[in-house]
């Protein structure tokens, strides 16, 4: 057999879906393609014990379709913890659009996307992330109602950015009254990388509590723009995990914490707002905590964007949205607690106690 042939690093590539490293019994995967608008889609479902599975959509340039198929498949399994830890009735699923976001968006495009999400009948919630906006959800709500994120104007919650930022600030402090014995981030130096709609939110909190910023981008318009704005440092090397700085705030792109950064880490908190922070969650969780390095998983503290968006199906207020995001606090506490007396990692922590929800709704359902 081709399988004895091959090591499990290898299976992947002959196994494309099933045999995908990051497949953990995902639910559904579903293939969009469409010449005329030059739609290349792909939406992972991975579980939906919980509720329909709503996740965000992302527009990226892609090296290949392998790692468009990685990134969907982490991020659609990262979904269903996220809802199954915050308490909300929802299951796990994210699609990726493979382009550039910046030249390949058209809303030709986005409605053929919507199409694809509304063929699903609800199983599938879509929402924004990376490359998109709450105008693409707007155009996406024209063919389908299985869209959340859109503007307040047509009825939605608007932009969940500043939420998100908001619980990521919020699992932050909780990380440094950990680690440092108080939440006060004032005179506490903040690395903040990737300074996008959640980073830029997130930098403005830590500001206003007096904390030293130092943001980093691939976007030097953004740099110039948001250190104006908040008189935050520019990190000008390209080894921004080699700094001095108390906290990483990784706000851009997942698989940040790795093999080549690990080592070099001379943060004491991790506490961020992008997916999927550890390159492979157990390995770099158990180094993370053998270091002392306090790491707020990334699936609970980045919750405040779901939260917004849920309230569009259950029609919460924006008060409610925000006593549900700043719990993301104690939630984050109770983890490290739980870690401790457990001895485990905390994002091993924070899975335990959201798949503890999930089974105990499967057994109710059964
Ligand atoms: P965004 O596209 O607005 O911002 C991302 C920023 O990161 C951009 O400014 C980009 O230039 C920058 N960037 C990309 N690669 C970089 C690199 N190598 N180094 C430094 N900067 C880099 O996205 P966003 O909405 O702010 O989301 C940021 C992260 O948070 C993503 O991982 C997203 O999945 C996650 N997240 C977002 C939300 C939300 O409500 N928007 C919710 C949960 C999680």
């Amino acid at each position: 057999m081709i399988s004895d042939v091959l090591n499990s690093n290898e299976l992947h590539k002959i196994d494309p879906v099933f045999g995908q490293l990051s497949f953990d019994n995902h639910e559904q995967i579903v293939f969009c393609n469409d010449k005329d608008t030059g739609l290349k889609a792909i939406i992972g479902i991975h579980n939906t014990v919980l509720g329909p599975a709503l996740g965000g959509t992302r527009m990226w340039q892609y090296n290949n379709e392998w790692e468009a198929l990685n990134d969907v498949l982490r991020l659609s399994r990262g979904m269903t913890f996220k809802a199954a830890i915050t308490g909300l009735n929802l299951g796990g699923g994210k699609a990726v659009i493979i382009g550039n976001a910046k030249t390949q968006k058209t809303p030709e495009l986005m409605r053929k996307f919507g199409e694809f999400v509304n063929s699903l009948s609800g199983k599938y919630i879509t929402a924004e992330d990376v490359g998109m906006t709450t105008e693409d959800m707007d155009t996406v709500r024209e063919v389908t109602p299985y869209v959340t994120g859109i503007s307040q104007s047509k009825g939605g919650a608007g932009n969940p950015s500043p939420v998100t930022a908001y619980g990521t600030f919020m699992g932050m402090k909780a990380a440094a009254k950990y680690k440092f014995g108080t939440d006060i981030l004032e005179g506490k130096h903040v690395c903040v990388q990737g300074i996008g709609n959640v980073g830029e939110a997130l930098v403005e909190h830590l500001t206003n509590e007096g904390a030293l910023v130092t943001i980093s981008d691939i976007n030097e318009d953004r740099l110039k723009e948001v250190s104006d704005k908040y008189n935050a440092s520019i990190y000008r090397g390209n080894d921004i995990y080699s700094e001095e700085m108390d906290i990483y705030a990784p706000c851009a792109l997942g698989a940040t914490i790795n093999d080549e950064t690990i080592y070099k880490l001379k943060a004491q908190v991790i506490a961020g707002a992008a997916n999927n922070q550890l390159a492979e969650e157990h390995k770099h969780g158990t180094i993370l905590r053998e270091r002392n390095i306090v790491y707020a998983p990334d699936f609970l503290i980045n919750a405040g964007g779901i939260i917004n968006v849920y309230a569009e199906l259950e029609n919460y207020d924006r008060k409610e949205i925000m006593r549900k995001t700043e719990n993301i606090y104690n939630t984050t506490l109770e983890i490290f607690d739980y870690a401790d007396k457990n001895n485990i990692t905390t994002q091993a922590a924070a899975f335990n106690i959201a798949n503890e929800r999930i089974e105990a709704r499967k057994k109710a359902n059964s």
